[in-house]
């Protein structure tokens, strides 16, 4: 069942238009029509499947975030860059919080719990899909099903809450942000990573652009979107960082979605000048990190 936003999930305004289509070049092979608020500027997937139909469309080998199969070399590289940026993500969390209870929503099979939980931390994880979910609790974490989000905490219970490119998957955002918020401990942090559409490499491959992932990818921000969607909810905004090594593996794939096969020189050269035009201030990286905070009371 599809189910078609009336609204702008940022702004609320009605007045909307098409934005484009972009193509499911992973599970489906579909097109989905893509949707711009024109009060804000917000680009969303619209119509989209609604949470109980998207299941199947997350149904893929090729879809290696859930999973820890390690395939051939594009599979190889991911595994490899993710390892090594696990240390990073954990290195950034603890640049602004020094706590104890950290939950990271979305935790898949639990690689980034296992990094914080040797640095020190209590953890606790949300995944939705019961493979990775099991995966993770055979690694001794504790990590519970979607709704458990909603229902299965105290208020103020964390320290630290990470969504790793989580929040671009998520139905019902406004619900989700104010649990999120009410999750946190006064003066804790929420770390969210998201695409970013108004990166070189987005403007590069256009609707080939693999960040668009339709239609699991449910929203395509900007900075300035996630911004306002989360002081709208009361937290403060307190740093924007570009996650390097997002541009090239975006890129590589975005060179196989219009080539038909992995151009790897190519990619590395578009992924190349999208960081660089990050790093010099000119645009924002492929994907993008940012920290807010939960005000004290
Ligand atoms: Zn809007």
């Amino acid at each position: 069942m599809k189910e078609t936003l009336l609204s702008c999930p940022v702004c609320s305004h009605k007045h909307l238009r098409a934005f484009g289509e972009a193509t499911d070049f992973t599970v489906s092979n579909e097109k989905f029509s893509l949707t711009e608020c024109v009060n804000c500027g917000f680009v969303f997937t619209n119509p989209r499947p609604n949470s109980e139909s998207i299941g199947p469309y997350y149904e893929s080998e090729e879809y290696v975030s859930h999973t820890s199969t390690k395939k051939g070399l594009i599979f190889s590289l991911y595994h490899a860059v993710r390892s090594f940026t696990l240390g990073r993500k954990a290195r950034f969390v603890s640049r602004f919080m020094s706590g104890t209870n950290l939950l990271d929503v979305g935790c898949g099979t639990g690689d980034f719990l296992s990094e914080m939980q040797k640095r020190g931390w209590n953890v606790k994880g949300i995944e939705p899909a019961e493979t990775a979910r099991l995966l993770a609790k055979r690694k001794g974490l504790d990590v519970y099903p979607q709704d458990f989000l909603f229902h299965g905490f105290n208020n103020q219970s964390f320290d630290a809450i990470t969504l790793w490119h989580v929040l671009e998957h998520v139905h019902d955002l406004e619900h989700t942000i104010r649990t999120l918020y009410k999750l946190l401990k006064p003066d804790g942090i929420l770390l969210i990573a998201v695409p970013n559409r108004d990166s070189l490499d987005a403007k590069h491959y256009g609707f080939h652009w693999a960040a668009w992932d339709v239609p699991r990818h449910l929203y395509h921000f900007r900075a300035k979107d996630v911004i306002k969607l989360m002081v709208d909810q009361g937290f403060k905004w307190e740093k924007t960082a570009v996650m390097p090594f997002d541009s090239f593996y975006v890129s590589l794939l975005s060179e196989k979605y219009i080539h038909g096969r992995y151009r790897y020189f190519q990619a590395f050269f578009v992924g190349l000048r999208s960081l660089i035009s990050a790093w010099t201030g000119k645009d924002l990286g492929s994907s993008q990190q940012y920290v807010f905070r939960k005000p004290r009371a």
